[in-house]
């Protein structure tokens, strides 16, 4: 302990864990506005508003399929009986007249009941004779009906906010007659890539110049989670080149940049970070790969920044781990974390004590539960390893070894790895 008390950049929080981080960050991150948009626009958007039912659905007793309309009174006892086919209604028409006793309505799917009758008998249940019909008893009152408001019921609240919208919430939405709804802006993320061996994936590589690769992962990570990300390009590793490409990021939502975090003489972000008024509230986590992660933020309206450790796994990883639960908290979702399954390890695993692992791993389902095996090469410098991989395995900070068949926790980081390869049914 320090008799002295801390000052300027000492007193920022480092080699911190995980869980700390992400109270941090998410203490840090407020729900963004909301705005309208199109059903057509709003599938994966997150709800910003209640939806209360402007109708009532189905809006009138309705047929469930295409037959004969009856009161089911006439046809209450056992054995066929005749009724006289009145009219016809049409899914869109409507009945000219009440059902009579004795009388059956030829009707369609959809088509409203005519008052009078309380039961459907399917075509293929009936015999038609001239204008006659004959039905098999009993019908039970209700039989192939839609009640009205068996649905939704006018008035009643029906999606909450904070749902992220799938097909089926868009479908709903136009049934209730709701062309637009109100969504939750997607956080805008401004992405800088530094370094002077940077080009872009296009360029020229001799001279020990290699693709900014994360430009790209970062992009495609912001885009897999709802963000709008703009890439603001490559900074030289100069202070005064990093300072403007970071200024130009500091009217998004977010601003993410990869590199420059460690100890390195060439290490800039943070000090310019904090030059531009940014408050560094952590700087470092104990986490494998990605220690040196930064992050602060500018004074309210300015940015969350995350400084991402350069490595291309490290770059990935702390954004799994910290940027993308903001993002998803800045859209109002509930939940924004990983789904966790438990998997059985193929081979033992051993570490150093000290940081969270989170090890690139591909999972398999065997009759026993799911298998995890590592990816290969666990270099923070191997992405080949992050594309084979569908899970991160977290192995504690203090956990130095797991042996093959022990299990442990996995964040299903591939949405594909519970889909079938052949059908299941
Ligand atoms: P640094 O934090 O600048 O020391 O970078 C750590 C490692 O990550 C170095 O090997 C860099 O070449 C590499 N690196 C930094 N930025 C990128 C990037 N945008 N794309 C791919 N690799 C990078
Ligand atoms: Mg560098």
């Amino acid at each position: 302990m320090s008799a002295s008390p801390p000052s300027g950049s000492d007193a920022v929080p480092s080699g911190i864990d995980l869980a700390r981080a992400w109270r941090l960050v998410l203490e840090a991150t407020r729900v963004l506005p909301a705005e309208v948009v199109s059903i057509r626009e709003a599938l994966g958007r997150v709800l910003a508003e209640p939806v209360v039912a402007g109708r009532t659905l189905p809006p009138a007793n309705a047929s469930a399929m295409d037959g004969y309309a009856v009161r089911s009174t006439d046809v209450a006892g056992d054995g066929p009986v005749e009724l006289a086919v009145a009219f016809e209604v049409a899914a869109g028409g409507s009945a000219p007249r009440p059902l009579g006793r004795g009388e059956a309505a030829r009707i369609f799917t959809g088509a409203p009941l005519p008052e009078g009758a309380d039961a459907v008998v399917r075509q293929e249940d009936a015999v038609r004779v001239g204008d006659r019909v004959r039905v098999e008893g009993p019908v039970p009152p209700g039989r192939d009906v839609r009640p009205a408001g068996e649905d939704v019921k006018e008035g009643d609240r029906v999606l909450d906010p904070g749902t992220r919208l799938l097909p089926a919430h868009v479908g709903f939405l136009a049934s209730l007659g709701r062309t637009l709804v109100s969504v939750r802006r997607r956080p805008r993320v401004a992405i800088v890539s530094g370094g002077d061996e940077l080009v872009e994936p296009d360029g020229d590589v001799s001279g020990g110049r290699i693709a900014s690769s994360n430009s790209y992962s970062l992009h495609a990570q912001c885009l897999e989670v709802g963000a709008e990300p703009s890439y603001l390009g490559i900074a030289r590793d100069t202070p005064e080149e990093l300072e403007a490409r970071l200024a130009d990021g500091l009217a998004a939502d977010v601003l993410v940049s990869s590199a420059g975090v460690s100890v390195g003489d060439r290490d800039f972000v943070r000090p310019v970070l904090e030059k531009l008024g940014c408050r560094i509230c952590f700087h470092g986590v104990k986490l494998k790969p990605g220690y040196p992660v930064v992050f602060g933020r500018l004074p309210p309206p300015g940015p969350l920044v995350f400084g991402l450790p350069g490595n291309p796994v490290s770059a990935m990883v702390t954004f799994e781990c910290l940027v993308r639960p903001a993002l998803l908290r800045m859209q109002g979702v509930s939940r924004c974390f990983r789904p966790v399954v438990r998997a059985e390890l193929s081979h033992d695993l051993e570490k150093r004590a000290g940081r969270l692992h989170l090890v690139r791993v591909q999972l398999d389902r065997g009759a026993s539960g799911i298998l995890a095996t590592a990816t290969g090469n666990q270099s923070s410098g191997v992405l080949r390893s992050m594309t084979l991989a569908q899970g991160l395995l977290l192995v504690p900070a203090e956990v130095t070894r797991i042996r093959k068949g022990e299990q442990a926790l996995v964040w299903v980081i591939d949405p594909d790895f519970l889909a079938e390869t052949g059908p299941a049914a």
